[in-house]
């Protein structure tokens, strides 16, 4: 199978094995030059929802630098955001980090448990004469900002002493102050070209329960007071983010210089984008929240763990990441780039299976009634080691309603009135009659099948262009299929000034079959295991959704061959 050409060459992608992008090459260099005994990177998921394919590739980045460098890597849920955070969401994170294959040697951690470490550091801050409480309203902290083209002006409380800072300070954290009255401020340059330099609030008064520190604080560190400081504790050596924080970079150097803390380095890279979907995790919450789609892990949403319920396998998703590669431009992936690494994978490790989605009746007229035989057909073609199941076949089958024309062109390589094709591991078969009903609706073919034409043991001479899947009609199990398509019809749902990303759903994203035919041995199928319906697709058991319904679910994970004319 060939991979798509679909412009997504990262900039390295042609390039010998042997390069590196230039993040490992930092690496590379920073352990040749003995910089650092070893690596410790981290990955640092805000518990505000579930993980997506863009939070998978800066997972396969950290996770692989630090396992091909023998060095450590860390889980951090950077949680200082109370309001927006939950155990369900860490539980998830751990889950589909795991899943993709990862292990945190370096730990576990928590941004929340630094509280105290934090709030030390902005006491020496105040100390040093490096922030003070700012008593401004926010529309007035704002104001004084500045523009980026004009610098701020600076605020009325900024030269406080250092014992009027460390007072307030306290008082601020001993809840003496309502939420929002004052904020502490590092100073730094109200003139400063970069405005994230321009005393940028570090921290501030908010009265939320927190999902794990409960109410032992009513001020909460700002992002950029607990990231960096949190690398800098865990010995962090490389931290590796993506653009967006490109412009926090010199505020994150001036913390590790005023703190005189670990000098942690942060190297940031291009986020991930796919088409034909949103990223952000506050929209993804808006379509589950507004019942769009199943719940986070739907098969057609971008999450890892919707992925997973679709069939995606951990590998594909590693391989996927590992093409996109790692790059300082940013650019917007195909959609069918991650199905190509599914396909590429599961055509290697799934088992085939025969499913008819739409069936008709097929009854072979001249095979005795009442007879059953059993017929071998291989599980895996491009596995030798999968062995071979027998499947069981009769006078009575089901075929796909679509494999039969009542008028058909010489290229029509399928069943119709005067044409001869193979039934899949079974017999060759020639078109005898067919059944309509009073709407002339189809609802039987009848065929005549030639003893002598078994597969593998073939002595008829006959040739079949066409060859089909079929299922014995007695012994066929009932099931469900779930056919997906992309969520949005819209490649950049998003992208489109002053309209809602949620006006370019998909109405066809998913087609429910109901009534449709498997073989036998999927009654035994478990959830999760992936299997090549033939001729059909790749397809998934939905174990919960199966138990939920109280029948069989199956979802389709992708197609056979690259469909998508978007
Ligand atoms: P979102 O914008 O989807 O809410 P986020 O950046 O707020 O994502 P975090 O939980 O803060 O989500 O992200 C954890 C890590 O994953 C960060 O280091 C971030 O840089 C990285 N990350 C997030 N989105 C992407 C993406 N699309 N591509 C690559 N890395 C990403
Ligand atoms: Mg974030």
């Amino acid at each position: 199978m060939s991979e798509p050409t679909t412009g997504h060459k990262s900039e390295h992608g042609d390039e010998p094995a042997e390069s590196f992008h230039f993040i490992e090459q930092i690496i590379r260099d920073d352990l040749a030059s003995g910089k650092h005994p070893g690596i410790h990177t981290r990955f640092p998921p805000e518990p505000n929802g579930y993980l997506h394919i863009g939070h998978a590739k800066a997972i396969c980045l950290s996770f692989g630098l630090a396992a091909k460098y023998n060095g450590q890597v860390n889980l951090r849920f950077d949680d200082t955001n109370p309001e927006k955070e939950s155990q369900e969401y860490v539980d998830a994170i751990r889950r589909d980090v795991q899943w993709l294959g990862f292990d945190w040697n370096g730990g576990e951690f928590f941004t929340s448990d630094y509280f105290g470490q934090l709030h030390a550091f902005a006491v020496k801050l105040i100390e040093d004469g490096h922030a003070y409480v700012d008593h401004q309203s926010p529309d007035e902290i704002a104001a004084g900002k500045g523009t980026p083209t004009r610098a701020g002006q600076e605020s009325p409380y900024r030269n406080r002493t250092v014992e009027e800072n460390l007072a307030l300070f306290q008082e601020m954290k001993d809840g003496v102050h309502p939420d929002g009255h004052c904020v502490l401020r590092a100073k730094i340059d109200m003139a400063h070209p970069n405005m994230h330099m321009r005393d940028p609030i570090i921290y501030r008064i908010k009265r939320a329960h927190h999902h794990r520190t409960g109410d032992d604080w009513c001020i909460y560190p700002m992002y950029d007071f607990a990231h960096g400081q949190s690398d800098s504790i865990e010995g962090i050596t490389h931290s590796l983010c993506t653009l967006e924080f490109e412009v926090h970079r010199p505020l994150y150097e001036w913390f590790i210089q005023a703190l005189d803390i670990f000098p942690s380095r942060q190297i940031e890279f291009a986020r991930l984008n796919l088409d034909h979907t949103v990223m952000s995790k506050r929209k993804l919450l808006t379509l589950v929240e507004d019942g769009v789609v199943d719940g986070w892990d739907d098969p057609r949403m971008p999450t890892i763990s919707g992925l997973r319920r679709r069939g995606f396998t951990p590998e594909s998703i590693r391989t996927f990441c590992d093409r996109v590669g790692i790059a300082k431009r940013e650019n917007v992936i195909d959609f069918s780039l991650l199905e190509w690494a599914l396909r590429d994978h599961l055509n290697r490790v799934a088992f085939r299976a025969m499913a008819v989605l739409d069936p008709v009746k097929l009854v072979i007229v001249n095979y005795p009634e009442g007879q059953t035989e059993m017929l071998p057909s291989e599980n895996n073609p491009e596995d030798e080691s999968a062995g071979h199941r027998a499947l069981p076949f009769s006078r009575t089958l089901w075929m796909e309603r679509e494999d039969f024309k009542e008028e058909a062109s010489r290229k029509w390589f399928r069943l119709a009135p005067g044409k001869t094709v193979r039934l899949k591991s079974a017999y060759i078969v020639s078109y005898e009659d067919h059944v309509v009903d009073a709407d002339g609706r189809l609802q039987e073919v009848h065929v005549s099948y030639y003893p002598n034409s078994k597969s593998g043991s073939d002595t008829s001479g006959i040739k079949a262009k066409g060859t089909l899947h079929w299922v014995n009609a007695d012994t066929a199990v009932d099931a469900e299929v779930r056919l997906y398509d992309r969520l949005f019809s819209d490649p950049k749902p998003d992208g489109h000034e002053g309209r809602e990303f949620s006006e370019f759903l998909n109405p066809e994203s998913l087609e429910i079959r109901t009534g449709c035919k498997l073989e036998p041995s999927l009654a035994q199928a478990e959830g999760g295991t992936p299997f090549q319906f033939t001729r059909l697709g790749y397809f998934t058991l939905d174990g919960a959704k199966s138990e939920s319904e109280g029948h069989m679910v199956w979802n389709r994970s992708v197609t056979l061959r690259d469909g998508w004319k978007g």
